[in-house]
């Protein structure tokens, strides 16, 4: 198994989607990180449904997608590597067994191989545009559960950005027009580029157009529904 999972790299569409945290994975040698499967079956370990989604946006747009291929509880592919929350110890309550008291050499392991080959992988499909002159536009797939602490999170989509929002006002207004769903912008999450990483990194660095999205986990369980709200989505991205 390597990191990345690449879709399409030579897409001729003008999105290029990623996805950090779209599989459950942990390698054998990590023994399940001291979990039981009910656990890594949990958001904890990856945003259900977010790779389908994901895999769907390629399609519709001939798009190149980069997904990595382990769960962030390996290591969280959006998080900077100084986060203390990297290779969490903790999350959602849970206390994660086999990330308590690793030692540089491990962490080093992880780092080398889920986190820089995933993000290279990124990065060689943007820099190989780059060089054809083609122009990118950057999104971000992730998902968020339906409800936080027993709130239910009202939002069945949202956006999250930064202060460009030149991408995300247009498709907000979008996903908003027929009037069907509660849309959140910056709610429940904000873009925050000193704790996200991949469009602070891969975008916002190369002042590349923009979007982060969340999709509720609940709305996206199935692969119909997956793809039912991968075109509604492209539709507002078109
Ligand atoms: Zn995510």
């Amino acid at each position: 198994m390597t990191a990345p999972r690449i879709l399409r790299p030579q897409g001729s569409g003008r999105f290029v989607f990623f996805c950090d945290h779209a599989s459950n994975y942990v390698p054998a040698e990590l023994r399940d990180l001291g979990l039981p499967a009910s656990e890594l079956a949990r958001h904890i370990a990856w945003d259900i449904g977010a790779a389908g989604v994901t895999e769907a946006l390629s399609e519709i747009f001939d798009a190149p997608a980069i997904l990595c291929n382990a769960s962030r509880l390996v290591i969280d592919c959006n998080r900077h590597l100084n986060a203390s929350d990297l290779i969490p110890e903790v999350s959602d309550g849970t206390v994660i067994p086999g990330n308590l008291h690793l030692s540089e050499a491990a962490k080093a392991t992880r780092r080398e191989r889920w986190f820089h080959p995933y993000h290279d992988a990124v990065e060689a499909v943007l820099l190989e545009r780059e060089t054809r002159g083609v122009q990118s536009i950057a999104v971000s797939v992730h998902s968020m559960t339906a409800s936080l602490a027993g709130k239910p999170r009202p939002w069945r989509i949202a956006l999250s950005s930064h202060l460009d929002r030149s991408l995300a006002d247009p498709v907000l207004a979008a996903l908003r027009r027929p009037g069907d769903v509660v849309v959140g912008d910056n709610q429940p999450y904000g873009l925050d580029p000193e704790v996200d990483y991949s469009i602070p990194f891969h975008a916002l660095r190369r002042g590349l157009p923009h979007v982060q999205v969340e999709f509720r986990q609940d709305e996206i369980t199935e692969t119909t529904a997956q793809r039912q709200w991968a075109l509604r989505f492209a539709q507002t991205l078109m």
